[in-house]
């Protein structure tokens, strides 16, 4: 048997981010990861502080980029790398009325650290009402993260590729390992989980396109109209992700191909060829905000999840909640307990 301090079931952006708090304290843990790509690895990787479509804020948005920027540093010391591509986005106006509005929150205290007021035209793009700059706003290098974060738990014995086997699980043991805490974090795979399958998590899916452009860009930034449109390297842009809350097929939708296609067309006018259409699953919540707790019988099992729409932010920011509860007693902020789906 091996004594650990800590088991994680999933290596998406929360289970990362969670192991990071580990890691960052000197806990022992072992990570287990299935075979299944998650959202995370298919995700855009844009860090954004802004709705775009309403060009409002959100809940914390100042606080979260500020860690995330904080936790980026700690990751560098010990993966020796940077992943935070620092590149604003370009919102791509669709008429002067948006543009009107932008101008005006640009204006408020909430939006005005984060809309710049100046406007700027791109050339290659159709963008006949310009574009405006978010502040703040960045891109992580997903491909980097997850190869360095994986290869890293490899080297230091932290990685079990596995499924997690539920049947498995004896009070604080599971196969060959004794644990303190047992801390899952499987996105949408939490269905399977017959401790908190009935956590309210609903699928989101979502695709992405992997091009070819035949007229480069000759900028690095994000550029956003319906999506997020970016280079990956020198051959590749990435163009999504899609909504799709009313599928649930785990196999590509031919028809979101044809929107992603029409979308990028809107504003790129030359030729593409598409190398890879992907999909994932964003497990969001109806309030948007994530769901952290423990199971009422198993006080040391606990549920990290509903990461949404932004699992970057979300799910850097409550890592340390989540490791702050379970470590120091800290009550969970009452916004993203479990509980508030019990409590009446
Ligand atoms: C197309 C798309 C674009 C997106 N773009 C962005 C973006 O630009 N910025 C942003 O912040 N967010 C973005 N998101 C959202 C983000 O990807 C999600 O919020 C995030 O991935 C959720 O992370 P997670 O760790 O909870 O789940 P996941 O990433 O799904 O990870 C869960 C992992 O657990 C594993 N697992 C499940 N069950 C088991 C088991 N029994 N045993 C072992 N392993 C198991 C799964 O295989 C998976 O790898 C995007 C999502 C999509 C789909």
């Amino acid at each position: 048997m091996k004594n650990v301090d800590y088991v994680i079931v999933g290596g998406g952006y929360a289970g990362i981010f969670f192991a990071h708090q580990l890691i960052a304290h000197q806990k022992s843990f072992v990570l287990f990861s299935g075979e299944q790509k998650g959202a995370s690895q298919v995700s855009a990787g844009v860090v954004n502080p802004v709705v775009l479509k309403k060009f409002t804020t959100f809940w914390l948005a100042e606080e979260q980029i500020d860690f995330l920027t904080q936790t980026m540093s700690e990751i560098e010391k010990y993966t020796k790398q940077n992943y935070l591509i620092d590149e604003n986005i370009q919102r791509i106006f669709h008429d002067e009325n948006e543009k009107k509005l932008w101008l005006s929150k640009t204006e408020t205290d909430e939006l005005q650290p984060f809309l710049s007021s100046e406007f700027q035209k791109l050339e290659t793009i159709a963008n006949d009402f310009g574009t405006g700059s978010v502040k703040k706003s960045a891109r992580l290098n997903v491909s980097a993260f997850f190869n360095d974060f994986f290869s890293y738990f490899k080297e230091n014995n932290h990685l079990i590729q596995e499924e997690f086997d539920y049947s498995q699980i004896s009070g604080n043991s599971y196969k060959d390992f004794t644990f303190k805490n047992l801390v899952f974090c499987e996105g949408m795979g939490v269905r399977s989980n017959p401790f908190f399958n009935d956590i309210q998590v609903i699928p989101n899916k979502g695709h992405h396109l992997k091009v070819k452009l035949s007229v480069k860009l000759n900028h690095l930034s994000t550029l956003k109209k319906k999506h997020f449109f970016f280079p990956l390297d020198d051959q590749l842009h990435y163009y999504g992700g899609t909504y799709d809350p009313n599928e649930r097929e785990d196999q590509i939708d031919e028809f979101k191909r044809e929107e992603l296609i029409l979308g990028l067309q809107e504003f790129y006018p030359h030729d593409f060829e598409i190398e890879e259409i992907n999909f994932g699953f964003r497990p969001t919540v109806k309030d948007r905000r994530p769901i952290l707790g423990n199971h009422p019988d198993h006080q040391n099992y606990f549920v990290y999840n509903g990461l949404g729409a932004r699992g970057i932010l979300n799910g850097c920011y409550f890592s340390r909640e989540l490791y702050d509860h379970i470590e120091n007693g800290k009550e969970l902020m009452p916004e993203v307990d479990l509980k508030r789906f019990t409590k009446k």
